[in-house]
């Protein structure tokens, strides 16, 4: 890491007193590595054996203040892990848990997390969603919304739709909407020095004040998307005060709707983690005139293709006969309505009281408009690489199953076809569309014919 600031040491001393010389003395510690289980695949309480594998081999050490988060040995790379393939965990800063825990989504609430890439707080809530209401996924950034949305993808979420629009334009749509909200707000990142030294070598005062600006430009249009009684849940991953405490000062004075119901900070020298600020809000149950920001008008945030209606309801005829073939044991979400885009088959989330109708979406950039079911190409169904993250082995007629660490695994993220050595075997199918699973958990699709599974996992997600 370069050295601190001679600035940022004064006023961290300034804010923190005595506790000054701790806080240095863990900035020159190493940095510390955190994962959290996605648990709609994989829960702590489960007994699943890829849970004991994990946790003997990245040394997993549970995390006091989210109970599906756990700290991991650096040196161990769960990244690179077959179950991360699978999307049996994402890999988070074990301090950055706190701001989803704190938002408390619950099953059926629609929420917006509104700087979302990318996907740490979003893959979070999803879990906690249980698949019930929806979830809004936004990013302004559209680089890191399609890592984004991979994420989501990655972790099998239906219920997600991912956007990129800037906070004002999703304001303007979208008055009064969510019952939950969350805003990480990009900020000076005095909490990443350890993990990135860029972030360190860019800081400064000014950097810190443009930050401060751009919040309380953000904060306002998070608040009119909240509806009353709504909470949204303010965080960074900075420390000082004017990006934090200030603006949350700052944001109320202007908005006496909103009360503050708690505020958490964690700190590198107190606990796991690189450091994080999160501010819980309420909004008051009675609607307010907070709803539109007068300033700011409906804007159209990019082109977004119209769905297909007449094309739609025969892919969806095309998608019941793939899945009744090879899908017997999934039923496609209840609350969802089918769209066409091109040659792209979505399923998209459409929840009782959902303030983003399928027919709303025009104008929006869309990023990823539900669950990607699969592909409609010369009148035959394929299905998409999300659709086999979004089932379970045990919904497929067809599965090849290997363990985690077997050389039919590695072949097989790295792209190659694999001879079947299951064919033929009394009982088990060997022709058409299956999944090849990882201690039974599906890492994507295959196509048996003639003793050989072609691989289609994804070119763009393989090893070397
Ligand atoms: N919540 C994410 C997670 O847990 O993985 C991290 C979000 S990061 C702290 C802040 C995000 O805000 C970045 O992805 C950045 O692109 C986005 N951002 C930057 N400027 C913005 C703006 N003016 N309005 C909204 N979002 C912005």
């Amino acid at each position: 890491m370069p050295a601190l600031p001679q600035i940022y040491v004064e006023r961290i001393s300034a804010q923190l007193g005595d506790e000054t010389a701790a806080f240095l003395r863990s900035m020159e510690a190493p940095r510390s590595y955190g994962l959290r289980l996605h648990t709609p695949k994989l829960s702590p309480a489960d007994g699943d054996p890829a849970l004991r594998s994990l946790t003997a081999r990245f040394g997993l050490t549970p995390l006091p203040w989210c109970g599906t988060g756990f700290a991991y040995d650096g040196e161990t790379r769960p990244g690179k892990h077959p179950y991360h393939h699978a999307g049996l965990y994402y890999i988070q800063e074990p301090s950055a848990m706190i701001a989803a825990e704190l938002l408390e989504p619950q099953p059926g609430d629609l929420v917006l997390d509104l700087a979302a890439a990318p996907g740490g707080k979003t893959t979070q809530i999803a879990a906690k969603l249980q698949g019930e209401g929806l979830l809004v996924a936004n990013e302004i950034h559209p680089g890191r919304a399609r890592i984004l949305a991979e994420n989501v993808e990655r972790l099998g979420i239906a219920n997600a739709v991912v956007v990129q629009a800037t906070p004002g334009e999703l304001a303007a749509r979208l008055p009064e909407a969510f019952d939950k909200i969350m805003l990480d707000a990009p900020c000076s990142g005095e909490g990443m020095f350890r993990k990135e030294p860029e972030a360190c070598a860019e800081w400064s005062t000014d950097a810190v004040a443009m930050c401060a600006a751009r919040q309380r430009d953000i904060l306002p249009d998070a608040a009119a998307m909240l509806k009353p009684g709504g909470r949204l849940v303010y965080s960074t991953c900075t420390f000082n005060r004017e990006e934090n405490e200030e603006t949350i000062a700052w944001f109320l004075a202007a908005h006496p709707a909103f009360r503050l119901v708690s505020t958490k900070r964690m700190w590198p020298h107190r606990g796991e983690g690189e450091g994080h600020f999160a501010a819980v809000l309420e909004k008051e149950a009675e609607p307010s005139d907070d709803r539109v920001r007068p300033a700011k008008r409906r804007a159209k945030s990019g082109k977004a293709p119209r769905s297909d209606a007449a094309g739609a309801l025969s892919a969806l005829k095309l998608y019941e006969s793939f899945a009744a073939q090879a899908l017997p044991g999934y039923a496609l979400p209840a609350s969802g309505v089918p769209l066409l885009f091109g040659e792209s088959f979505y399923w998209y989330p459409q929840p009782a009281g959902s303030p983003l109708p399928a027919e709303s979406l025009d104008g929006l950039r869309t990023h990823r408009p539900g669950l990607h079911l699969g592909d409609v190409k010369k009148g035959r169904f394929e299905p998409a690489h999300a659709l086999a993250h979004a089932v379970r082995a045990r919904d497929a007629a067809l599965t090849r199953d290997y363990p985690a660490d077997s050389a039919a695994v590695l072949a097989y993220l790295r792209g190659e076809a694999l001879f079947d050595d299951r064919s033929g075997h009394e009982g088990a199918p060997s022709q058409g569309w299956g999944l090849l699973c990882a201690d039974g958990h599906p890492l994507g699709w295959f196509k048996a014919s003639g003793g050989q599974l072609k691989n289609h996992y994804p070119k763009g997600l393989r090893t070397n």
